[in-house]
């Protein structure tokens, strides 16, 4: 048996136990990982420092912050997510009992990315474990610290009977891939979501895919330019642009663009100062691959702000680009860097028609003070989350389902939707044993005059509507 197959069965054996189950043990084990955000506070912010210059004061708010939030979220909600839902029953079933159970999958696998790599990990496991579920982990290799820190680390604040973290590069994630887990979140990019779900296929694995893709920011002409430049420079250059729900681009007129820029560059200059390469508060791309990637996007268009790399540091300047077209390199991809492409459309409708020609986005961005426009884009188009006059605010409230559409994921989680995520809805009758002749008109021989009767006590009828309401 491969290592990976042995260790699938052996978290298993425990799931079947019946060890996680008991809400007092999900309690405990989600206490001690609250208790290893704190002792490890220090540990995080050197490791995400050393990966990608990570500035503290992100990691607080991106990382430990949105994971303490999630942790105290579940632990005051969990006893009443765990009951049993009692549904409405038909007549031949009113004496029995009727609910939906929140039942635990089993064994699932967790799948991280590197851009945030200690929330988009421990997120996911929060809800794993609210639900009483065993967990193997598999972090990113590309954030190295942060991997090493937490295989060696987190094992020894959990049950390692049920827990445990595999580190892996590509070839062995696809190996461990080969095993049949009960549930598999993904985080990541699209191409290898495509390349997870084909695996998880293989078992009828079901899935949650949280992916990327463009996330398009449309900019009405009625708005406050300079909060809008701030709100929209913040999403843009939060963690050097490496941000899933970071806005990619800009929709707007030609003149709103006229004064967009200034406030840009006002923007980042008072974010930054006059050379973001000094701030402590911008981040780095994660590694040279990448680097390369991104700077090969700045060719598209014309660079009205920013611009300059340097490779050794892997630095990017907060940049914008303007004359931008539709099949330039910047816009066939994620961009996933510190750039942000302003494109011009006529009006509102255009920007709509733009939009719903492309993949549908994993969240949408609208600016504007007139509701009548917000609620336009809001009702003409598609993706995975909207937000109106800000970026990425709406990821703070972990009652809000966070997830994609389409290209850009299936599946959401957070809060309450988390625990849904990793429970399987499991629904029970639990009969009385006997009052038997009350069963007998539904067996053979049939007697068609008893018809009426089964249909009378099974049948759902239609709800009459009163006109008076
Ligand atoms: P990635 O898809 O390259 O890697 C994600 C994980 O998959 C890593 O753990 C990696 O080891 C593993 N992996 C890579 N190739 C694999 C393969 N062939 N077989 C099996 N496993 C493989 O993504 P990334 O570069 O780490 O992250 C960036 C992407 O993630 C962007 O597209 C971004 O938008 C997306 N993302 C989405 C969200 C979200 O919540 N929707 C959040 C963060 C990042």
């Amino acid at each position: 048996m491969s290592p990976h197959a042995e260790l699938v069965s052996r978290l298993r054996a425990a799931w079947l136990s019946g060890k996680t189950r008991p809400m007092e043990y999900r309690v405990a084990q989600l206490e001690a990982l609250g208790r290893f955000l704190d002792e490890k506070q220090q540990d995080i912010l050197e490791a995400t420092a050393a990966d990608m210059r990570k500035p503290p004061f992100e990691v607080e708010v991106s990382e430990l912050s949105i994971c303490r939030s999630e942790l105290n979220h579940t632990l005051n909600n969990l006893g009443a997510w765990m009951k049993d839902k009692h549904v409405e029953k038909n007549w031949a079933t009113q004496l029995d009992s009727a609910f939906i159970r929140k039942d635990p999958y089993g064994v699932v696998l967790i799948i991280g990315p590197w851009n945030y790599p200690i929330n988009l990990l421990l997120v996911p496991l929060i809800g794993a474990i609210a639900a009483g579920n065993c967990v193997v982990m598999k972090p990113s290799e590309i954030t190295r610290n942060v991997e090493r820190l937490v295989a060696e680390t987190l094992p020894r604040y959990l049950d390692e009977d049920c827990f445990a973290v595999v580190t892996a590069g590509v070839e062995e994630t696809t190996r461990l891939l080969e095993n049949k887990f009960d549930y598999i979140f993904f985080t990541g990019s699209p191409s290898v979501g495509r390349i997870v779900m084909t695996a998880a296929a293989k078992h009828l694995t079901p899935v949650t895919l949280e992916l990327g893709g463009k996330n398009p920011c449309y900019v009405s002409d009625s708005c406050n330019v300079q909060n809008v430049a701030r709100r929209v420079a913040w999403g843009r250059f939060f963690n050097a642009g490496q941000t899933c729900v970071a806005p990619d681009y800009v929709l707007c007129s030609a003149e709103m663009q006229e004064k967009l820029l200034p406030a840009l560059r006002e923007a980042i200059t008072e974010f930054y100062g006059p050379n973001p390469r000094e701030s402590p508060d911008f981040g780095r791309i994660v590694g040279d691959r990448q680097f390369q990637r991104v700077q090969a996007l700045l060719h598209s268009g014309h660079t009205a702000i920013g611009g300059q790399t340097d490779a050794e540091e892997r630095y990017i300047a907060p940049t914008v680009l303007v004359e931008v077209q539709q099949n330039d390199p910047v816009m066939q991809e994620e961009i996933f860097g510190p750039i942000l492409p302003i494109l011009t459309v006529d009006s509102v409708d255009d920007a709509i028609a733009f939009i719903n020609a492309r993949e549908r986005p994993l969240v949408l961005y609208v600016f504007s003070s007139r509701k009548e426009v917000v609620n336009r884009v809001l009702e003409r188009t598609s993706s995975g989350g909207f937000c109106a006059n800000d970026t990425i605010m709406h990821m703070t409230i972990p009652s809000l389902p966070f997830g994609g559409i389409g290209q850009s994921g299936l599946g959401s989680y957070h809060g309450r939707s988390s625990f849904e995520t990793f429970s399987h809805q499991r629904s029970a009758l639990l009969r009385g044993a006997g009052r038997e002749t009350l069963n007998t008109p539904r067996y053979p021989p049939y007697a068609p005059h008893r018809l009426p009767l089964l249909r009378a006590a099974t049948e759902t009828k239609r709800r009459a509507t009163c006109l008076l309401l």
